[in-house]
């Protein structure tokens, strides 16, 4: 192998866990490497404490070839994985790991098991006729995302790197490519079962249940009724996931149930989107014609997405167990939002007439097109002189509701006297989201002029969400209407 002298010294204790499944289930191989000289445009010191690396092994040049492909990881064979899903409904019964290469099992010193993933380092068994490869733009977003979601407080894969191939990739023209290096608490998605399951071979689909419930659900492991626990598990976490994408007004975008996590985390970032002006109708995919994913249809398909998965485990579970579990998912969606909302409000414990007292301003705020994140981080100031006013603005010709709205708000706290209130909500209700102008300006500024500086900044601004960071104040607006309507859709 072709290893400087210096080579980086991961001090990664391997663990080749996903290839201990029948050799169908997976493909051994090695990443395309593309470019003649990987650039190392940024990477995540947070992440990277994930697996015991520190900050320091940025500067090193092994870090960009490993996390680019161009050096392997010593001591693990890297690998793709089968699978199929439900793309806008429709059962497509074979997908995989297109452009996504793990390329090392890493067992943490909390504990933990995370997959390194390459993603965009060439064709795999799965590609179909697609390249494996990613853009660069796409690539800005899955990082920056990744991170800020991190952030945010909401179930998500991480990102460790964002290295520049320096080699285009033909997309409608030329575009830089890249690689993003994601850390995953696991790589299975619900298409994983689905693809065993619709091909009849239900002792893969135990197989792959009994390596996930031994994997990631060991105190379940002896259960007598394992498999039905963790079943409902799977459909508890969905439900916690996405009632976090609704409080923090995010917006997957392409809900297919091959980009639903086992471990209800949330996991391929492509045309998603933040909430700008509160719309629930808000689709942030330019190719979802018919809104199916829509932002206030994300809870519905997530129980749609688990009845997709229930199917695909009905050689395994009982129907009525599967059933009883898929009757809990409204109920715990419904509390986890509520209990966040709660939270955004300042509400330390519910009484009768909060729920409407919360969808009023909700109400209010679809009627104005309030921008959803700086509503929420305004609320905490609205009760003050300055802070009213500058809230009311927010509101438009809806003022004078929003006004009356605010009365009852303001009567309702006093009710519920809370010396730390003002800090509890800003801890809740960030300033700070990877909206898609910021993105783009990240995108542009990297892409147009190499200027790297602008995304840390905003990278900066989106993993500290909840501080004030004054230098950084530019990133919290919302879209100034030179970038309003930006378009992200599926070609990436
Ligand atoms: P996505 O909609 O990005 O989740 O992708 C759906 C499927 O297409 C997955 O199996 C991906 O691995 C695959 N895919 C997407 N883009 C590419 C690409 N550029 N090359 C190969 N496979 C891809
Ligand atoms: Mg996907």
């Amino acid at each position: 192998m072709d290893r400087p002298i210096d080579a980086l010294n991961l001090g990664w204790r391997l663990e080749d866990s996903y290839r201990r499944l029948p050799p169908h289930f997976y493909t051994t191989l090695k990443a395309e490497r593309a470019g003649e000289d990987p650039l190392l445009v940024h990477a995540s010191g947070d992440a990277a404490r994930l697996i015991g690396l520190d900050a320091s092994a940025f500067a090193h040049p092994d870090f960009p070839k490993l996390f680019s492909g161009h050096l392997d990881v010593p001591g693990f064979s890297a690998f793709a994985t089968v699978y199929a899903g439900h793309q806008f409904g429709v059962y497509v019964p074979q997908l995989g790991d297109g452009r996504a290469l793990t390329v090392a099992q890493v067992r943490a010193g909390d504990g933990a098991l995370w997959d390194v993933q390459l993603k965009g380092a060439g064709r795999t068994p799965y590609s179909r006729f697609a390249d494996g490869r990613a853009v660069l733009r796409s690539s800005i977003r899955e990082y920056l995302c990744s991170e800020a979601m991190a952030a945010l407080g909401v179930p998500t894969t991480r990102a460790l790197a964002l290295v520049a191939t320096q080699e285009g990739v033909a997309r409608e023209t030329y575009e830089p490519g890249a690689v993003v290096t994601r850390l995953l608490p696991s790589n299975v998605r619900f298409g994983h079962f689905e693809f065993f399951h619709h091909r009849k071979q239900a002792a893969d689909v135990k197989l792959l249940a009994d390596y996930v419930i031994e994997t990631y659900f060991p105190e379940l492991a002896g259960a007598e009724n394992r498999y039905a626990a963790w079943f409902a598990e799977v459909v508890a976490r969905t439900a916690h996931m996405i009632a976090a994408w609704q409080a923090v007004g995010f917006a997957h975008g392409v809900m297919n149930t091959d980009n639903m996590s086992i471990l209800g985390v949330t996991i391929d970032y492509g045309p998603f989107g933040f909430l700008d002006a509160y719309e629930p109708g808000f689709i942030c995919n330019h190719s979802d014609e018919g809104g199916r994913y829509a932002f206030a249809q994300q809870p519905g398909i997530g129980l749609w997405n688990c009845h997709a998965l229930a199917q695909a485990l009905t050689s395994l579970i009982p129907v009525d167990d599967l059933k009883a579990a898929l009757a809990t998912y409204e109920g715990q969606f419904r509390s986890e939002l509520i209990a966040l909302m709660a939270a955004k409000f300042g509400l330390a414990s519910l009484r009768d007439g909060d729920v409407p007292l919360m969808n009023g301003l909700l109400k209010l705020m679809e009627t104005a097109r309030a921008d959803y994140t700086l509503t929420f981080r305004g609320l905490s100031k609205a009760g003050g002189q300055a802070g009213r006013s500058a809230w009311l603005d927010l509101f438009g010709a809806t003022r004078a509701e929003a006004d009356a709205w605010l009365g009852s708000y303001l009567a309702r706290l006093a009710d519920e006297p809370l010396t730390d209130r003002a800090a509890r909500m800003d801890a809740v209700n960030p300033k700070f989201v990877l909206r898609n102008w910021v993105a783009e300006t990240a995108i542009r500024a990297v892409q147009d002029r190499g200027d790297v500086g602008t995304l840390d900044r905003i990278f900066r601004a989106v993993t500290q969400p909840f501080g004030e960071h004054p230098d950084l104040d530019e990133f919290a607006a919302p879209p100034p209407a030179s970038m309003c309507g930006l378009s992200v859709s599926c070609s990436s």
